[in-house]
């Protein structure tokens, strides 16, 4: 069963009190009672009621001298009132500067009928509120609940994004993962001591391809070079990144320089053979790739960072040399 509404009656006449609470007190409304105004503000202090029922005339402190003091004090402040009073009705605006629309006046002897009527007015205003304020409780919850789902999803984001080893517009491996594997094989080549092979892709002249068909077209460029790029690599072992931007690598275990460079033969011609327009190109009408191609058989101590240099600088003259070529390093072919 849910909490009674309270509601304070203040009247100096115990009988009056009486009537009051039989004419109001049942299941769901609890009349408490005061005999006087400090009485009163003594229990508004420590209790939610819905609504005052105030006596005007009491000795010691009156009802307008009690309701004067109830607005002091913002526990008080808002708890409507019925003001009772016997004396003549152009006395009742005595008492301002309470909340608009908490205050209401009754006539002494007061008729069941309207105290019940004003009563109710009142009771289901302030259940209203409850209703609004435990929603707004519920609301606040529900906020938080989703602020700490939005955080718990943006640290779960982050760690995906650490994790992910899959470059997000072409679906192949992207750097992390080109550099995790790089260093796996060169180890794994360096105890057996067989060859490694890089070969480096860069798109020919992709800046002038995006200032003249956009960037959309761009990126779907990347993704199709991408794709047949891939396709030319057969073995499990061999792993083609996105290194960054418009550049491509192909990291290829056990394979020397030239049967690496007749797979970036292969990725070459088979960009060239797409045929996606390109009108700003210095090479030819189309799309084409530059290569650089190195294989090494790493000694003991030798770091990774050789091969990429190597590729790297092959790559370097590919593109010096006319673009749309695959150049193997004279000093990386294993
Ligand atoms: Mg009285």
């Amino acid at each position: 069963m849910t909490e009674r509404i309270k509601i304070l009656a203040v009247d100096d006449r115990p009988e009056n009190l009486l009537a009051i609470e039989a004419l109001l007190d049942g299941p769901e409304v609890e009349v408490v009672k005061a005999h006087s105004g400090q009485q009163a503000l003594g229990l508004m202090l420590g209790e939610d009621f819905a609504l005052v029922l105030l006596d005007v005339q009491m000795p010691e402190m009156d009802g307008f001298e009690t309701a004067e003091l109830m607005r002091g004090h913002k526990n008080t402040r808002s708890v409507p009132i019925i003001f009772a009073t016997a004396i003549s009705k152009e006395q009742k605006h005595i008492f301002r500067g309470y909340d608009a629309g908490a205050v209401d006046y009754m006539f002494k002897p007061l008729d069941p009928d309207i105290l019940r009527s004003k009563v109710d007015v009142f009771l289901r205003l302030y259940r209203q509120r409850r209703t609004l304020e435990d929603k707004t409780r519920e609301l606040d919850a529900k906020v938080h609940e989703l602020e700490e789902l939005r955080r718990q999803l943006e640290r779960s984001n982050a760690l995906l994004e650490r994790l992910s080893a899959i470059d997000g517009l072409t679906g192949i491996y992207n750097r992390r993962r080109f550099d995790e594997v790089l260093d796996m094989e060169w180890r794994r080549a360096q105890r057996n001591k067989t060859p490694i092979a890089l070969i480096f892709v860069d798109l020919d002249c992709f800046k002038n391809y995006n200032d003249h068909y956009g960037h959309l077209a761009g990126d779907d460029c990347l993704r199709h070079a991408a794709e047949v790029m891939s396709s030319v690599l057969k073995r499990p072992s061999d792993t083609m990144a996105r290194y960054g931007g418009e550049e491509f690598a192909a990291i290829l275990p056990g394979t020397t320089a030239k049967d690496a460079a007749a797979l970036a033969e292969q990725m070459r011609a088979g960009v060239q053979a797409l045929d996606m327009d390109h009108a700003c190109s210095f090479v030819t009408h189309c799309v084409t790739v530059s290569m650089g191609v190195a294989s090494i058989i790493p000694e003991r101590g030798a770091q990774p960072s050789t091969l990429v240099a190597a590729a790297d600088t092959a790559l370097y003259e590919a593109k010096q040399t006319g673009r749309n070529r695959v150049i193997i390093h004279p000093d990386a072919a294993a």
